[in-house]
């Protein structure tokens, strides 16, 4: 533990699935203490207790506690701004869960009473410390592929949605909110300056009709680069969870870091095998000789997601800027809402000017 430092004490609001994922993480984190956890369900209140956590008797015992600094709110989404709002009007700082809310009013409601109390408000993307994505960001600063004219980011399951709120739109049920929230902010963060002058998206409804249970999505970058993002729950062949093409090469980056750049050498050497079927013959697609291209393996990346509490920790003290910045989330929020437009209206939309 690093002495020097202010010591913080959090409460978390929700203890289901991410709530215990949050124990889990700020138990592991210097300088941050866990004061206890809130949940409407005994059968949670009883977990907490059984791992050692004081559970609060309700959400206003949790806020009146003067111990707690910061409370995390990790709820169905529905719930995030009046519970982000109580406890930012108690005066505790907030780490709310994704999706930060379900629309851009609600999130403008939400920044509103943060900017009117003082409080720190930030939201829990912590797939920007994705060691896949990160790779893949590297893949594109680097340069090793030359200039990049399409990244596709895909996560592709095949158990549909989980059977709770997830799959009721008045809870914020669907897969534009729930995996969309990620794969957009990375896109965001993958190309930092750049503007997304329009959407196209289609949505499916394989296994549910009420909210989204997939979706595709083109993104086109002032420069031209498509940002192509597919999530699905219906897949039972899946795909590379990312791919990156530039001109002078491509990778393919899957879950856990693996997978492989393969770039050219000699782009005069033309030499093919045509690739035959028994109805055609191509010279155009057929693989490039060895001779021709080299593989290379992806660059390192590390990360550690304690990082996102150590930020929120010295953004509270003034020592530093948050990683996760309001106006980037509220992009993000118009981006799945605009996501969600373009499916409905079946037409490209103008995103940025
Ligand atoms: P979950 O259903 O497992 O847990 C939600 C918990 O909230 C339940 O235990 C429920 O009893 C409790 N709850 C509901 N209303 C409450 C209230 N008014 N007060 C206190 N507790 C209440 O759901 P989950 O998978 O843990 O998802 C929770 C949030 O975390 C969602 O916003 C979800 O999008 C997000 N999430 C984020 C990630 C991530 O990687 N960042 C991953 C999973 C879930």
């Amino acid at each position: 533990m690093n002495n020097d430092k202010r010591q913080f004490h959090i409460a978390i609001c929700g203890l289901g699935g991410m709530g215990n994922w949050h124990r889990e993480t700020i138990s592991r984190t210097e300088n941050l203490h866990l004061s206890g956890s809130f949940d409407i369900a005994d059968a949670r209140q009883t977990f907490a207790r059984e791992h050692g956590l004081h559970a609060y008797n309700s959400y206003e015992e949790l806020l009146a506690d003067p111990e707690v600094d910061i409370v995390t709110i990790a709820v169905p989404n529905d719930l995030h701004r009046p519970l982000a709002i109580q406890a930012l009007r108690a005066g505790k700082n907030v780490v709310c869960e994704k999706p930060v809310t379900v629309s851009s009013a609600d999130l403008r409601q939400m920044i509103d009473v943060a900017e009117a109390t003082g409080m720190h408000f930030t939201v829990h993307q912590n797939r920007r410390w994705d060691e896949d994505f990160l790779c893949a960001k590297k893949v594109v600063e680097d340069g090793t592929l030359g200039p990049v004219f399409r990244v596709e980011s895909a996560v592709l399951g095949c158990r549909g949605i989980p059977g709770d709120w997830r799959q009721e739109p008045e809870h914020g049920g669907g897969m534009i909110l729930d995996w969309g929230v990620h794969l957009l902010d990375q896109i965001c963060q993958m190309f930092p300056g750049r503007k997304i002058r329009t959407v196209y998206a289609t949505v499916d409804h394989v296994t549910n009709e009420l909210v989204d249970d997939g979706f595709y999505t083109d993104l086109t970058l002032d420069d031209g680069t498509v940002a192509h993002v597919e999530v699905g729950t219906s897949h039972f062949i899946g795909k590379p969870r990312w791919k990156v093409f530039g001109r002078d090469g491509s990778a393919e980056i899957d879950w856990g870091c693996r997978g492989k750049i393969v770039c050219v050498t000699d782009r005069s050497k033309n030499d093919a095998v045509p690739i035959r079927t028994a109805a055609g013959l191509t010279k155009t697609m057929a693989p490039r000789t060895d001779d021709t291209i080299k593989e290379l393996p992806l660059p390192e990346v590390h990360s550690d997601i304690r990082d996102f509490y150590r930020n929120v920790m010295d953004t509270i003290d003034g020592l530093a800027e948050p990683k996760i910045k309001l106006a980037e989330v509220a992009r993000v929020m118009r981006l799945m809402e605009t996501v969600r437009r373009s499916a409905e209206e079946r037409r490209i939309l103008p995103f940025e000017d």
